[in-house]
């Protein structure tokens, strides 16, 4: 498969007008496959018209026929092979085996969703029988069902080429759901977002789904991205990666003439609060933190960027064991030379706060985009009064910051924001702590651990990747596993219909088969 390049709207490749530009090598900075040229107003509009306009074909699709096109893509991206991995390695700097798990959970919840799809749970079907004899007032017959909100655009990040980009979770549980996907390809893999985008394309012929289902823009800069947002066709957003491009998009949907919801999935600190009873093994504890801190080059939206450590012997001795274990690491090649930058700049930044002080640091790599990992750290107060460390640094960077006594813990956790996750470490000997320590990480974070480490999300039914404001623009929902779909999904209720115009899930002899809730109660599933 050749790489042109170009957008691809509808079906079709649309060169853009802008000034060309190239995608480079992750480890060197070297140009890397064709020109590319930003898609003109024009064109992002075009895309957007062809959507909106492939809209209500798509949604009228059976589950059965949207299921098809979902497994039709995971096929599709498998049969790229390794041309996929090594472009996606070159561009990204990623390693291949990271891609080739990363393929693996792209094409795995593509397929989720198309089971989902199947199920008609995702219906969210509701209904109330009329009662034409209750007292004092009849009730009417009422039928709910979810239906797709319509044209969704999509924007990946940059550190999961696979699973947050053209056809990660965003865009499969969109189509899932019912709604056609414009993608805006990132800056930072293009070439890897024209070859999936070439693979949905195929998808969509093979499986006979609408043209305009599916688009692909290219843009870098945030001119094509603002001005998909700001397109009237476009219903919903979206978003993974750094908050303030996140926060840009809430803003650009939120003044429009007709303001849209934004789903941005956007950077954490992921606190992890060492409780005592954690500290029988110090070393093997430091040993895995710092696996999780350096994995990837710590890019990873759930990097375990702040460890809350109690002051005291065992702390100490954990504290020493990171920073052996850091002075080990060598640091792997980042994202892009702007990561690289943001990484250098932001560890400086911490260290230069009055009260931090660096713990341990490992060695760069060969290339000049491989900075060494960092370990810093800090006492409670040095850290509550600085809000600038409460921030992320994205990359292999942690901090330590030293509690003493419970109350001054606590203090520390309701001042926090919202976080995608937050763990403890504790034993059984530290259970009256957690629970008190509980009603608070609840309100912090989308997920909560007990013992492990936060990177690594799987993808199923009980996942949730999101959490409170501003680690997601929309804390109600989750990016990751089958309940993502319900962004895309809004209900409808049908008072006192006939039958024959109801839509097939909501008659009244349920011809579909699919799980309902009747007058309250779950009816099961007919055999
Ligand atoms: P990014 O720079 O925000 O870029 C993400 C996408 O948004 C790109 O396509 C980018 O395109 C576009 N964009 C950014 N700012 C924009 C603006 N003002 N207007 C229009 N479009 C805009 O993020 P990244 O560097 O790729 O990813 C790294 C960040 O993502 C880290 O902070 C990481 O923690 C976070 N992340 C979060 C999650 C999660 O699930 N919460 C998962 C992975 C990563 P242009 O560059 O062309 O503008």
């Amino acid at each position: 498969m050749h790489l042109t390049g170009t957008s691809i709207v509808a079906g079709r490749d649309i060169p853009g007008t802008g000034a060309p530009w190239r995608a480079v090598q992750a480890a060197t900075s070297e140009p890397l496959g064709p020109p590319l040229r930003d898609a003109s107003p024009d064109q992002v509009a075009q895309a957007a018209r062809l959507a909106a306009s492939s809209a209500r074909e798509y949604r009228a699709l059976p589950g059965h026929r949207r299921a098809a096109f979902l497994d039709a893509c995971a096929e599709e991206i498998e049969a790229l092979g390794d041309r996929l991995l090594d472009l996606a390695a070159s561009e990204s700097g990623l390693p291949r085996d990271r891609l080739t798990g990363e393929r693996g959970r792209t094409c795995g919840q593509l397929r989720m969703f198309a089971d989902l799809v199947r199920s008609g749970d995702a219906l969210g079907v509701r209904v109330d029988p009329a009662l034409p004899g209750r007292l004092p007032l009849a009730r009417a017959d009422l039928r709910l069902r979810r239906m797709p909100v319509g044209p969704v655009a999509v924007f990946g990040a940059g550190n999961f080429p696979l699973a947050f980009s053209v056809a990660g979770g965003d865009t499969a549980s969109a189509l899932a759901a019912g709604c056609p996907v414009i993608a805006k390809a990132h800056p930072a893999h293009p070439g890897t977002c024209e070859l999936v985008a070439r693979a949905v394309v195929s998808a969509a012929r093979r499986t006979g789904m609408p043209a305009g289902v599916f688009s692909l823009l290219v843009g870098r800069g945030t001119e094509v991205g603002q001005t998909l947002v700001r397109d009237p066709r476009i219903t919903a957003v979206g978003f993974t990666g750094s908050r303030e491009g996140g926060l840009a998009l809430v803003r650009a949907a939120h003044t429009r003439p007709v303001p849209i919801p934004v789903h941005a999935e956007m950077s954490a600190v992921n606190p992890v609060i060492v409780l005592d009873g954690a500290l029988t093994d110090p070393a093997a504890l430091a040993a895995a933190y710092v696996t999780s801190l350096t994995n990837g080059s710590g890019q990873f939206c759930t990097n375990p960027g702040l460890v809350l450590l109690p002051t005291g012997a065992a702390g100490d001795a954990f504290r020493s064991a990171v920073a052996r274990e850091v002075a080990d690491t060598t640091g792997r090649v980042m994202l892009t030379p702007g990561i690289t930058e943001a990484y250098i700049e932001g560890s400086r930044r911490w260290a230069a706060v009055d009260g931090v002080s660096l713990l341990a640091q490992g060695k760069p790599g060969e290339s000049p985009y491989a900075p060494a990992p960092v370990v810093l750290e800090c006492d409670a107060a040095t850290y509550a009064s600085h809000e600038d460390l409460s921030g992320e640094v994205f990359g292999a960077a942690g901090l330590i910051v030293r509690w003493s006594g419970v109350e001054e813990l606590l203090g520390l956790l309701e001042n926090m924001e919202g976080q995608l996750t937050a763990t403890l470490h504790g034993t059984d000997a530290d259970l009256t702590t957690a629970a008190r320590l509980l009603p608070i990480l609840e309100e912090l974070a989308g997920r909560i651990l007990w013992g492990g480490w936060p990177t690594g999300v799987e993808v199923g039914h009980a996942m949730v990747h999101g959490g409170p404001w501003p680690a997601t623009s929309s804390p109600g929902t989750t990016s990751v596993g089958t309940l993502a779909i319900e962004r895309w999904l809004r209900p409808v209720c049908y008072q006192s219909f006939p039958d024959a115009l109801l839509p097939e899930e909501l008659r009244a002899d349920n011809p579909l088969g699919i799980p309902r809730l009747v007058d309250g109660t779950l009816e099961p599933r007919p055999r």
